[in-house]
């Protein structure tokens, strides 16, 4: 499910319009009949549209169903991908697509640029890919495969991420600069940092630790828990100051699993979050603090805005919300895994994972995201626009 993108600059117009059409066609059918197709591409040539179809399918942009009762196709995760990238690239958004930099649980993370040659990072949400915790939960998400779900559900965990970055950038939390958005894709701005978890020492740990917890009380204070705050999705750039000390800027990302100060679990996620941030200070700096807390209903005392209401009013709603939260319960999606924290979950989770038995649980190295972004630097790459224009 690697993404390829070197046929992208290859499509004619109509194959663009045959491609739309099989999407726009599985919205509300598992396998899109040949004759649907037809009609939504609005393409008078039968054979025309043949030809697209074989095109597409021999890049496997779309692809045939066996055994099926009629003639059909449904979208591949590849075709989704290339739908993305070319709205992007006919929103000025993107103009070419470089190296894969990470590889999370579910997503991918690629360089990226726009037309002026800046870097970006387009995240690639890819909920289903086979990459759950547990060999039980592969099976039962294989029993009960709904092909269109995933399609579904990688879409609204993009929408999701967008919609948060956007209204925690305008409220001046350290995020990234969300850019772009389509499909189960996001584009934002590439931040020159190392996830904290590269970090193996700092000078003086209790500015950083205390602007970290301070960060997830003042979510809280804007009605949201970020539900993932760990050494991964922490980015941490260090600043040289003229005097020779070093700051230590901290920039969250990753938010498809943030919820609401409303949920019912809420403080449970806001005590995992502070103890994700002790556990890996205390393990990897050495580094514990007297103070007690933070504790959430200290925390929400004090409320600023609700940013999660605001979000369910625009472009992500508590449909949405409820609909993608109940997928990644169900699917054990929660996070990228413990990390060197140690099995956080599993001692005090009251997640669906507590049934699954530990022996089965996939390697932490499965899921650590990625090399260096910095190494990437020489991007080799791809235009994404057709050459005749
Ligand atoms: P996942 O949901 O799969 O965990 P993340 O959003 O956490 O995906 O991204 C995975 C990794 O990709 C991060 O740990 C980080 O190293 C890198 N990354 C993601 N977004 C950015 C960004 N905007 N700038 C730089 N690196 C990023
Ligand atoms: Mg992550």
């Amino acid at each position: 499910m690697k993404l390829n993108v070197k046929n992208i600059r290859y499509l004619s117009a109509d194959d663009w319009r045959v491609l739309a059409a099989t999407e726009q066609g599985s919205r509300n059918h598992e396998l899109v009949p040949t004759s649907l197709i037809t009609q939504i591409a609005g393409i008078r040539s039968g054979t025309g549209v043949h030809n697209c179809i074989s095109n597409l399918a021999k890049i496997n942009l779309i692809a045939k169903i066996q055994n099926a009762k009629y003639d059909g196709y449904r979208l591949t995760y590849g075709g989704l991908d290339y739908l993305a990238l070319h709205a992007h690239t006919k929103s000025g958004v993107m103009y070419s697509v470089g190296n894969q930099i990470g590889v999370g649980k579910e997503s991918d993370i690629l360089v990226c640029a726009d037309e002026t040659g800046k870097q970006l990072v387009l995240k690639i949400h890819r909920l289903g890919r086979i990459s759950f915790r547990t060999v039980k939960a592969n099976r039962d998400y294989l029993r009960n495969r709904n092909s269109g779900s995933w399609m579904h559900m990688s879409r609204l965990a993009a929408l999701k991420e967008y919609e948060f970055m956007k209204a925690l950038r305008r409220e001046g939390f350290p995020v990234p600069e969300p850019i772009g958005q389509s499909r189960h894709t996001v584009v934002m701005s590439m931040i020159d940092a190392f996830p904290m978890r590269q970090i193996s020492s700092v000078g003086n740990p209790a500015n950083l630790y205390a602007e970290l917890l301070s960060l997830i009380v003042q979510l809280a204070q804007y009605g949201l828990i970020h539900g993932d705050f760990n050494e991964f999705n922490i980015l941490v750039e260090e600043r040289d100051e003229k005097d020779g000390s070093v700051t230590l800027i901290p920039t969250i990302i990753d938010f498809p699993q943030m919820v609401s100060i409303d949920h019912e679990n809420a403080e449970y996620y806001f005590d995992r979050d502070v103890e994700c941030i002790k556990r890996f200070f205390s393990r990897r700096f050495g580094f514990t603090s007297d103070e007690p807390g933070p504790y959430f209903k200290d925390s929400i005392k004090v409320i600023k805005k609700r940013l999660d209401v605001e979000v369910s009013a625009s472009g992500f709603s508590k449909k949405m919300a409820k609909e993608l939260a109940a997928y990644m319960k169900e699917h054990g999606v929660d996070g990228d895994g413990d990390g060197d924290a140690g099995g956080l979950d599993g001692e005090e989770g009251s997640d669906a994972e507590e049934e699954d038995e530990p022996g089965q649980q996939i390697e932490v190295e499965d899921l650590v995201p990625m090399d260096d972004p910095l190494a990437v630097k020489d991007i080799t790459a791809t235009t994404l626009i057709t050459p005749s224009r």
